[in-house]
């Protein structure tokens, strides 16, 4: 089993404080991260995994707290970008686990809702449909043939899981957003209670599920949050186009190298 661990949508966390290195409750946010983590490995082997792997999915991919890690899991660091975002994963694995995902940007009232950068980028559409890190990551997935089979976070990031990958995938709601960052969350300790449970129904349910995929061909259209950034990037006018001074639109039939690209 594949585990990206990102932390918006991880139980107990919903401020900015918590999320980045250096800020005040930075610390308290790890403490949580790892918790949840090792959580979430106790109930893989309890429900007879017997190879896990996961990626530290947030900011430069070193927020666990090392020496507190489940000894039964094997854990990725560091920053991964494009087709490097996750490291070690290949078609062997027989299901991945989105934990502690938020809601894509300008979803209201959702903790942290952004997608991939929210100092860098307002919205990610791929065709017509706005997308998010639960989509963008299921296709990366998706393209290894690994299905998505378990989504943990704020109530906006499961609804969003749903809609984006069939009712089949199982979500594990942390908390209930009231706001970008408010929220009424359960007790980090009783979400951890309900791991065993969801994890070995996301098992059972593995065989309804299939690795998401979308018909190509593709286009992706990442809109930037100011012009700056457009103006650094250099674009391949054969397959990409400046739609205008804030948006870019990717083109590929190969959807791999379309996010290689553009990610
Ligand atoms: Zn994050």
């Amino acid at each position: 089993m594949y585990v990206s661990a990102d932390m918006e949508g991880i139980a107990g966390i919903v401020s900015r404080d918590q999320l980045i290195p250096g800020e005040r409750l930075y610390d308290e946010g790890r403490d949580l991260l790892t918790d949840e983590v090792n959580a979430m490995v106790d109930a893989l082997v309890s429900a007879g995994v017997d190879e896990i792997v996961v990626k530290d999915a947030h900011y430069a991919g070193l927020n666990l707290r090392l020496n507190r890690l489940h000894k039964a899991a094997r854990y990725c660091l560091g920053p991964g970008r494009g087709a490097d975002r996750f490291a070690g994963l290949d078609e062997t694995f027989d299901g991945a686990i989105l934990l502690g995902y938020h809601a894509r940007a300008g979803t209201p009232r959702a903790i942290r809702d952004h997608t991939m950068t929210s100092l860098n980028w307002q919205s990610v559409s791929l065709g017509e449909q706005e997308v998010g890190e639960i989509g963008l990551d299921a296709l990366m997935f998706g393209l290894t043939g690994v299905p998505v089979i378990l989504v943990t976070g704020d109530d906006k990031a499961c609804a969003e899981a749903r809609e984006q990958l069939g009712e089949a995938v199982s979500t594990l709601e942390t908390k209930r957003a009231h706001g970008r960052h408010a929220g009424v969350i359960k007790a980090p300790k009783a979400v951890y209670d309900e791991y065993p449970t969801v994890v070995k129904e996301a098992i059972a349910a593995r065989s309804r599920l299939r690795p998401y995929t979308i018909p190509g061909p593709y286009t992706l259209t990442i809109r930037y949050t100011s012009t700056d950034l457009v103006d650094a990037l250099y674009i391949d006018s054969e397959r990409d186009s400046r739609v205008d001074g804030r948006t870019v639109r990717y083109t590929d039939v190969n959807l791999s190298r379309l996010l290689a690209r553009a990610l």
